[in-house]
């Protein structure tokens, strides 16, 4: 038979359907990976029991009337910002070492209801802050990519950096991950419920999938997404058939290539790909136009200080008495600070730091508020763009992925990974990230394109065929 882990989902549902393999099997097969790649630090928790308690009950429900959900047997990876009942949920933070949630996110129940299978919950970055995944309390993930004969560890990228490693080893069909600022790229926000997510930046995070292929990616949307009245922000809206969208056609459709996204330092094969992946498209019928997103370069100081506002204010909950850790103090003020102290490590305090800072009485003005109005202004970049234009393409990142070492020291230098990302999530449009080609060492580099509000279908069907065209079929070593 062959190696099952390295089936697309779309695959896995056909032979589940036709019986040619069974989902305790599938099930089976990664977690056996998953023992042979434990290096990679992808698990903060690997739950082997739930998983096979919950592939033989999709083999009973396959067995007994073919009755099943959309991701019927399918194994997946959680990150583990999503509150996962009875299972530890640590958001990569010591301070929620132990929190076992007495609820389910909606997302991942909206997963479990449609049949899928948890193997574990996956390692980020702490509270999801951060590019390469070096923030998180249980220590870093190992990208599986290697550049060509060096065998430097790299990262593999952030915040859902255990979740982009456990899809690329293939130890996890697909994962969850979320979206502050361009961790995984998103649907538009409000389509995927936020409750139950332990929250980053509320008006800035959104769940979505990290998959092998852009098909799966709409199979695991379809699943996601849906209204939930539990999170205020969630659309009311239908969740269109994202899979049955996917016709291979783009005639007439109309690609933006933003000019100021050419920034300063980009390299030569970054800049290359991005043209090569206008040529794909306009090889496959679509028409290339330049378009302006003139306060792209605002983006990146907005959102560095829009997330950490939030922040500091969703993280006031974690005062040693509700969730995790606690650090008795003598009093309650002290068993707060001392709780804190022990449980946020450096860039998360550095966060509340500069959060508390933005919003504090007399900066308030000068720096949220004005942070607020600029970032209607990226929205409406995009609003005037997309009356030209129906996607945007655009690299991922600015570059390859990186060795531990390099980019240390300053913070700035890591925030500088999201220049080409974050303006999406200021916007709270749909993007998605498609591995286009490998740079001159070997290693995966993305394109980036970028959608209307609630357009996922066009979406997702330009990404496929650019995905198409591109046939990126590497892989990395020893997977
Ligand atoms: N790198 C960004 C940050 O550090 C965004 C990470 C994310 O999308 N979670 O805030």
């Amino acid at each position: 038979m062959t190696d099952l882990t390295h089936l697309t989902i779309a695959d896995a549902l056909d032979g589940l359907a036709a019986k040619k393999f069974s989902a305790r099997e599938l099930t089976d097969a990664h977690l056996r990976k998953m023992a042979t790649l434990k290096k990679l630090n992808a698990y903060i928790t690997e739950t082997p029991e739930r998983a096979l308690a919950q592939a033989e009950a999709s083999d009973k429900r396959r067995a007994a009337d073919g009755k099943v959900g959309a991701l019927d047997g399918i194994p997946l990876g959680i990150k583990d910002l999503f509150c996962t009942e009875g299972v530890q949920t640590t958001a990569g933070s010591h301070i929620l070492e132990g929190f076992k949630p007495t609820y389910e996110s909606t997302v991942t129940k909206n997963l479990f209801d449609a049949g899928a299978v948890m193997l574990g919950k996956l390692n980020l970055d702490e509270f999801a802050m951060g590019s390469s995944n070096k923030t998180s309390y249980y220590g870093n993930v190992i990208n599986p990519w290697k550049r060509q004969g060096d065998t430097t560890d790299l990262v593999p990228g952030g915040s859902s950096g255990g979740s982009s490693a456990a899809v690329a080893a293939r130890i996890a069909m697909a994962a969850t991950g979320t979206d502050t600022g361009g961790s995984i790229r998103q649907p538009t926000y409000g389509r995927c419920s936020r409750w139950g997510i332990v929250a980053f930046a509320s008006s800035l995070d959104q769940a979505g999938p990290i998959a092998r292929s852009v098909e799966d990616c709409a199979i695991m949307l379809g699943a996601m997404a849906g209204h939930d009245p539990k999170d205020s922000t969630s659309a009311e809206m239908p969740v269109p058939d994202f899979r049955k969208g996917l016709t291979g056609n783009i005639k007439g459709l109309r690609v933006g290539i933003p000019k100021e996204y050419r920034v300063d330092g980009m390299s030569q094969e970054i800049s290359d790909l991005w043209a090569k992946g206008a040529e794909w498209l306009k090889s496959q019928g679509a028409e290339i136009k330049e378009i302006s997103l003139p306060h792209t370069k605002y983006a990146l100081p907005t959102y560095y200080i829009i997330a950490p506002a939030e922040a500091s204010s969703n993280l006031a909950r974690y005062d040693g008495v509700r969730f995790g850790l606690r650090v008795p103090g003598k009093s309650l003020d002290e068993t707060y600070e001392l709780t804190r102290a022990a449980g946020f490590g450096k860039e998360v305090k550095r966060r509340i730091l500069i959060g508390t800072y933005v919003l504090s009485a007399g900066y308030y003005d000068a720096y949220y508020l004005q942070a607020q109005k600029v970032r209607a202004l990226i929205l409406k970049d995009f609003t005037d763009a997309f009356k030209d234009v129906d996607v945007i393409l655009t690299p991922s990142t600015p570059s390859a992925a990186f060795g531990f070492n390099e980019n240390e020291g300053d913070p700035v230098q890591m925030y500088l990974q999201d220049v080409f990302t974050v303006t999406v999530n200021l916007a709270g449009l749909p993007g998605i990230s498609v591995p286009a080609g490998l740079d001159a060492k070997g290693l995966p580099l993305g394109l980036q394109m970028i959608g209307r509000a609630f357009d996922e279908e066009t979406l997702l069907r330009s990404a496929q065929v650019l995905e198409r065209v591109a046939n990126f079929t590497a892989l990395p070593a020893g997977v």
